[in-house]
């Protein structure tokens, strides 16, 4: 893999940073412990991973994306670089991803954009684009990303790989470096259904350090698509969400998920259309809710404990250098969210708006509640077209935000959901969204291995 990163990587840029020798070394321990004739650490020991570089390493710079954090080694790892590390999974590097995980094409990143791997020209999604090109061009066979509005499954759609966003609270943040943190969860790539329920099981699983952490056994998500690749689904109801199939998608799109739902049928699923009309409202919701959550999280980036300083040069105050370091470090995309979410928040104007998102955030959970009374698992599109041009979106924020409009309802309930890779619309990967209750993340991969 190291080898097709020098081959390739040049041009695709899905690492910002690749750590050869440690990888080597992790590969070596492995073999060694093997050799003395221990017993693998787990079933992904010696495979090895693309980490998005959101996640905290203590042997690798981390900069999520940013020119504020540009050369940060944290002093701790991650919760989930430590599950890696301890399931003998050896890190390749850290992924390209757009800065703080704000975007839907990796074009936001400060370290320039990731190419996709099906077609250069275009993007590999976003914000997570760096783990999913890594996974398409086979550069790494496993990757960890996160989603808070579809950024795993959104670049697995488009780069032809599977992603899940676990339950929430189903993987720690700890160590995480916050977007949203009532919408951020990592959560497991790869290129089968299967190898992404193994890095789930691994990652998976109560955290006391998060306190959103989930305190339950972990759904055997192994198991169920084991049980899935047998091809059966009789019995399990699956649902179409009607206001997440629109004419207003790309044909290819539509006839790839219809293409699905027939193939879904014929292994004996029962197949309903349900409505939730509330996710109509999910996008004017999600572009409130997190950029309010991103003006109190980023105001940790204060020039003072860690990352870039300007202006320290004895002539400007405290609040100068905050200042100049913050207009110097932070991308148009992450100012443009503090400031929509500083209003958002600001007194005289939280009930109007924030108040409001909360509401919104309310009825499509309770959308959902009611359409899973009737269905086992909800499917859409997972993009409303395939991979976009670089360049295309970069001008128009609302048409990037609106390419999240399939993923966002379920980061909104804490659902999880799932994208399994759909076929070819005109030449490029389409993706299929698999998504369940809360805990029932065993659903996805059942079904997505059933469908794969
Ligand atoms: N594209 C969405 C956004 O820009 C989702 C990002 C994500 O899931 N991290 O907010």
């Amino acid at each position: 893999h190291l080898d097709r990163i020098a081959e390739v990587d040049g041009t695709l840029h899905a690492f910002l940073h690749v750590a050869g020798d440690e990888a080597i070394a992790a590969a070596q321990r492995v073999d060694d412990a093997l050799d003395a004739g221990e017993s693998p650490a787990s079933e992904l020991a010696g495979v090895p991973l693309a980490l998005k570089d959101v996640f905290t390493t203590t042997d690798m710079p981390t900069t999520a994306g940013s020119k504020i954090l540009e050369g940060w080694v944290s002093p701790y790892d991650a919760t989930v670089t430590a599950r890696l590390r301890a399931a003998g999974i050896p890190l390749l590097g850290k992924t390209n991803m757009d800065e703080f995980a704000m975007g839907s094409s990796t074009e936001n990143s400060a370290y320039g954009p990731t190419l996709n791997p099906w077609d250069t020209t275009r993007v590999p999604g976003g914000s997570g684009g760096g783990s999913a090109a890594a996974l398409a061009s086979f550069q790494a066979p496993l990757a960890i990303g996160t989603d808070t509005g579809g950024s795993i499954r959104q670049p697995a759609a488009v780069t032809g790989t599977v992603g899940c966003k676990p339950t929430y609270g189903g993987v720690s943040r700890y160590g995480l470096i916050a977007c949203a943190s009532s919408l951020d969860q990592g959560g497991p790539c790869g290129r089968t259904v299967l190898d992404t329920a193994l890095l789930h099981q691994v990652i998976a699983g109560h955290d006391p350090r998060d306190s959103t952490s989930v305190d339950a056994a972990v759904p055997d998500v192994v198991a169920a698509a084991r049980r899935g690749a047998g091809g059966d689904l009789t019995g399990v109801r699956v649902g179409v969400v009607k206001e997440l199939h629109s004419d207003a998608y790309q044909p290819g799109v539509i006839y790839s998920f219809d293409a699905a739902v027939e193939v879904l049928t014929s292994l004996g699923a029962e197949v309903v259309e349900v409505s939730c009309p509330n996710f109509d409202h999910a996008l004017a919701a999600y572009y409130l809710i997190l950029p309010s959550e991103v003006s109190s999280n980023l105001a940790r980036f204060d020039a003072m404990r860690y990352g870039l300083r300007v202006g320290d040069d004895g002539t400007h105050s405290a609040d100068q250098v905050m200042a100049m370091s913050r207009a110097a470090g932070f991308g148009p995309e992450v100012k443009r969210r503090i400031m929509i979410g500083t209003y958002a928040l600001s007194a005289g104007y939280y009930d109007a708006y924030y108040g409001q998102a909360l509401k919104i955030r309310t009825l499509i959970a309770r959308d959902f509640d009611r359409a899973y009374e009737k269905v086992d698992v909800l499917v859409s599109p997972t993009t409303p077209s395939t991979a976009f041009a670089l360049g295309e979106k970069v001008d128009d924020p609302i048409a990037m935000y609106l390419y999240d409009l399939c993923t966002l309802p379920t980061n909104l309930a804490g659902h999880p959901a799932m994208s399994v890779p759909s076929g070819l619309a005109d030449g490029l990967p389409v993706g299929l969204q698999i998504m369940a209750p809360a805990m029932a993340d065993d659903r996805l991969y059942r079904v997505g291995a059933a469908y794969e």
